[in-house]
């Protein structure tokens, strides 16, 4: 899939983005787009920046430290996307804006102790929507608690959920799985009896992000349909 360069491959992620939002009412800015950059080289990124990719997120805390560095100064909001380990956390701030996958109290916990006196630092808890043991997340049932324990962090700010559904090729056998984490959030909105917090869901990549888009994704993180195959 190497077909445009990168500039045009973006422009057609934002068409297709604005396509599904129209499907279903939705505008096209409630939408954030985070480009995936693993593996991709700092020129290739900055190529993206300059076609307006705006965010960009990382997997890995050591490549990300080296390639970040490069792009220090640039106008780029950094989300961190990969399993991060509680002893990565200190470096994973230092190359971070957001942390899209809290999984575990002793993350959170370590995320809260390193994080700049007075900051708040936004989060998404990820959920292992589909039980999978080989992924990371928190399980649904724990998900309240899980909730209320991060809320208790005073430099955490909690904005939602994040989830990586199974694999499937057809994205229509992953929309059931984006249709529970948004039941799954309105149900945590109810319980707070605050129907505006917790704003984020970011689910939906390079194969599925449309579909992820109709069930109410609010961040979606694309690289292959942006950058290429890695
Ligand atoms: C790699 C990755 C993506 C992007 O996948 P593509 O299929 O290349 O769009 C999205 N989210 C996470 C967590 C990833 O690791």
């Amino acid at each position: 899939m190497r077909s445009g360069g990168i500039a045009d491959n973006l422009a057609l992620v934002r068409e297709r983005i604005a396509a599904a939002c129209g499907r279903v009412g939705r505008e096209p800015v409630e939408v954030k787009l985070v480009g995936v950059t693993k593996t991709v080289p700092v020129e290739r990124i900055r190529e993206a920046m300059e076609a307006g990719l705006e965010i960009i997120g990382e997997n890995y805390v050591q490549e990300a430290r080296s390639k970040l560095q490069a792009l220090a100064g640039l106008p780029v909001v950094r989300h961190f996307i990969g399993h991060l380990q509680t002893n990565k956390a200190k470096s994973a701030l230092e190359c971070s804006d957001w942390i899209e996958t809290v999984d575990s109290r002793s993350l959170a916990t370590e995320l809260n102790r390193r994080a700049a006196p007075g900051a708040k630092l936004p989060v998404l808890l990820q959920v292992n929507i589909g039980g999978e043991e080989t992924k990371s997340g928190i399980q649904e049932s724990e998900l309240p608690s899980f909730l209320a324990f991060c809320r208790g962090l005073d430099r955490l700010d909690v904005r939602g959920l994040m989830a990586i559904p199974p694999f499937f090729d057809q994205p229509e056998r992953v929309r059931p799985h984006f249709r529970r984490m948004r039941e799954l959030i309105e149900n945590l909105r109810k319980d707070a009896g605050e129907p505006r917090s917790l704003s984020e869901l970011s689910m939906g990549m390079s194969g599925d992000f449309e579909t992820a888009i109709e069930e109410g994704a609010t961040i979606v993180r694309v690289g292959t349909a942006i950058f290429g195959k890695r």
